[in-house]
């Protein structure tokens, strides 16, 4: 059975827009799955109608086998969503706004606090239980939305953005966060604009451009379809104009900073050389870490 499955799904909103024009999407149990697209790409809407919140026109959704329509209670009853904005009550404590959550899904308190102390302890909250949470930095409101969420025990958790904004450092121990989440046995469908992240973390990934599923496959196969690296190359002398060479890529980021695009038959001592007779010295080059911002790029163009 899958987390979620969504067959040919379309929206058209009310001012005669197609969203989405004929969606198919299956997300496995446990599964860490990474929805990708650009923005007004259509993810907002998906999510939307997963979670109930946007009426389809037409197709179907289903959680763990579950109707949304037909069997809406049950469905949900699976179903953990963490929006992009902050909604819960900023003047209440950490620990109170998921006891309160609690109450809304008939767990009793005792229960209710073993759950919070649990998902506090989790999201690195546990210190900040009885801090008023208007006080907590964004990336800890972000994860009390998490700690939320995990409250009802959902076995799909969306994710809708949850480390936009966030300093890098914070960023990688929500990761960390995360996949803790995703072992204990949740699914989760995460949307991000770091594809770094999604690259790190996620097993499967869709891509959704104007409406549609334009790539749906595992990571590492959509990884392997890269047959190109991607160098940043730090320069002696300032650039006014990238340079042009037969068979390289080149964007200049900065003048002094070129980025490159180097087909994986190619050795870098070619580069260097053919770098050398335009005159251009190089004092520095790294790896770019984030190959799939780069695919991505190219299959939404
Ligand atoms: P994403 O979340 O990928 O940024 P959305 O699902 O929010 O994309 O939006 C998909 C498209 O639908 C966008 O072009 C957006 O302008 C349009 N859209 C979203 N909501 C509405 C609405 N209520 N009425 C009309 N068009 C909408």
């Amino acid at each position: 059975m899958y987390a979620l499955s969504i067959e040919n799904l379309t929206k058209t909103y009310s001012n005669g827009f197609v969203a989405l024009k004929g969606i198919d999407l299956d997300v496995e149990e446990g599964d860490f799955f990474a929805l990708l697209g650009a923005n007004g790409a259509g993810k907002s809407t998906t999510i939307g109608i997963v979670s109930s919140l946007i009426n389809k026109t037409s197709g179907s959704v289903s959680i763990f086998g579950h109707d949304i329509v037909k069997n809406n209670k049950q469905a949900k009853m699976n179903l953990g969503i963490v929006p992009q904005e902050i909604n819960f009550n900023q003047y209440e404590t950490v620990e109170n706004i998921l006891l309160i959550y609690a109450g809304y899904f008939g767990i009793a308190r005792k229960e209710a606090k073993i759950r919070a102390k649990k998902a506090l302890k989790q999201m690195h909250l546990w210190e900040k239980r009885d801090t008023v949470s208007r006080r907590l930095s964004g990336g800890m409101k972000r994860r009390v939305m998490i700690a939320r969420a995990l409250i009802p025990k959902p076995k799909l958790l969306i994710l809708d953005e949850p480390t936009a904004g966030v300093d890098i450092e914070i960023r990688r121990s929500m990761w960390e966060m995360m996949e803790q989440v995703n072992k204990e046995g949740t699914a989760i469908i995460l949307t991000t604009h770091y594809l770094e992240e999604a690259e790190n973390l996620c097993r499967n990934i869709a891509i959704i451009h104007e409406g549609m599923i334009v790539e749906n496959s595992d990571m590492a196969t959509l990884l392997s379809y890269i047959n190109v690296n991607y160098f940043i190359l730090d320069l002696e002398k300032t650039l006014i104009t990238p340079p042009e060479i037969a068979g390289y890529k080149f964007d200049l980021i900065e003048d002094k900073v070129l980025s490159v695009a180097i087909p994986k038959s190619n050795s870098l001592n070619q580069l260097f050389e053919q770098l050398s007779i335009h005159n251009i010295q190089i004092k520095s080059l790294k790896n770019k870490s984030n190959r799939l911002e780069q695919l991505f790029m190219d299959i939404v163009q």
